[in-house]
């Protein structure tokens, strides 16, 4: 009851990358970089695990960008055309790469990463893909001519990568899709349809992360223009709990969205976000538990995961650990009252 476990990224420690920004370099090169990954995902599974974190995570240090990581190995991408672009709908801008062909995935993109992943813990363990809207909607296309369709594309790509990490012991595979709240039209035009397709013949727990973003400048002041509540996800939420995923997540720490949307979702498994991911105050245990307890009045505790917000990538590393044990030891105090 009450299975803990996180958005999907952590920061990625100083001595790998440059630290307390969203798309840091990395410090090390060539072998060096590769066992520098691998040994910050081991330390980041231990302290999960010693966290009392249930469904764990590689923390997506393997990765700069949760979109580009994958991208990187995907056939019909020209990383030199680079196309300025308004993400999110213009609200912030960004050069990304581009499409020029058709889309193909020569060889698996993580499947060393799981492969190693899995062999460091007994926990279960879940693994976080970019989802086909919210890839869209971070690159340029020249190819395909129309977002569904370049969509459907890369959800076949991931249908085919999910296969792969699900064969090597993946318990959860989650999609990440920050531009459904965004896109709420095209979430039920096309967006759920893509998410089917990426899911597709998958035997284990699928799960979609939407959200409103990092905790990261622009997102602020975005979330400054969206009024005393933000009700978004009451008009794609109908559409996820009418999908064939297994759990949404929703973020309720500090948020303005209205707990009482959850009732709009009654058949799905929910990632309750009891952890903020700003890195200016760290969650103590009663406050995790407090807001565990707000989304009960709504939820079965049956179907509640508590979680973070977001991911935790940006914020210092000492910060997120502390943050990992307050959502750790706050669960654990909702569950012995019960
Ligand atoms: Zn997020």
């Amino acid at each position: 009851m009450l299975e803990t476990t996180i958005a999907g990224s952590l920061p990625r420690p100083d001595w790998l990358a440059e630290p307390e920004t969203l798309k840091g370099g990395w410090k090390l090169s060539g072998q060096a970089l590769e066992d520098g990954k691998r040994r910050a995902a081991a330390e980041w599974l231990r302290h999960e695990e010693e966290a009392g974190i249930d469904i764990v995570t590689d923390g997506e240090v393997f990765r700069i960008h949760f979109v580009h990581g994958f991208l990187e190995k995907i056939r019909g991408i020209d990383w030199q055309k680079k196309t300025l672009m308004g993400i999110r709908d213009n609200r912030y801008q960004l050069e990304v790469p581009t499409v020029t062909g058709r889309l193909s995935r020569p060889a698996p993109v993580h499947l060393d990463e799981v492969r190693f992943t899995r062999a460091q813990t007994q926990k279960k363990l879940k693994f976080t893909l970019p989802g086909p809207m919210t890839i869209c909607d971070t690159i340029a296309d020249a190819h395909y001519g129309s977002r569904p369709e370049m969509a459907m594309a890369f959800a076949a790509i991931l249908n085919e990568e999910a296969r792969d990490l699900e064969k090597a012991g993946v318990d959860v595979i989650q999609f990440d899709e920050p531009a459904f709240n965004v896109f709420t039209q095209d979430v039920k035009d096309w967006g759920i349809e893509a998410l089917h397709r990426a899911i597709d013949g998958l035997k284990c727990t699928t799960a979609t992360h939407i959200c409103y973003g990092y905790g990261i400048q622009e997102n602020l002041d975005w979330k400054k223009t969206l009024g005393s509540e933000w009700r978004q996800y009451e008009e794609i939420f109908p559409a996820l709990n009418a999908s064939r995923i297994d759990q949404v997540s929703l973020e309720c720490a500090g948020s303005k969205v209205p707990l009482s949307l959850l009732a709009l979702i009654p058949d799905k498994q929910l990632m309750v976000g009891a952890i903020q991911v700003t890195g200016d105050h760290v969650e103590t245990p009663e406050e995790v538990a407090t807001t565990i307890r707000a989304a009960m009045q709504y939820v079965d505790t049956e179907r509640i995961l508590p979680c973070t917000n977001c991911g935790m990538a940006p914020i210092a590393y000492d910060v997120a650990l502390a943050k990992l044990k307050a959502l750790g030891a706050g669960a654990a105090l909702v569950r012995e009252a019960l």
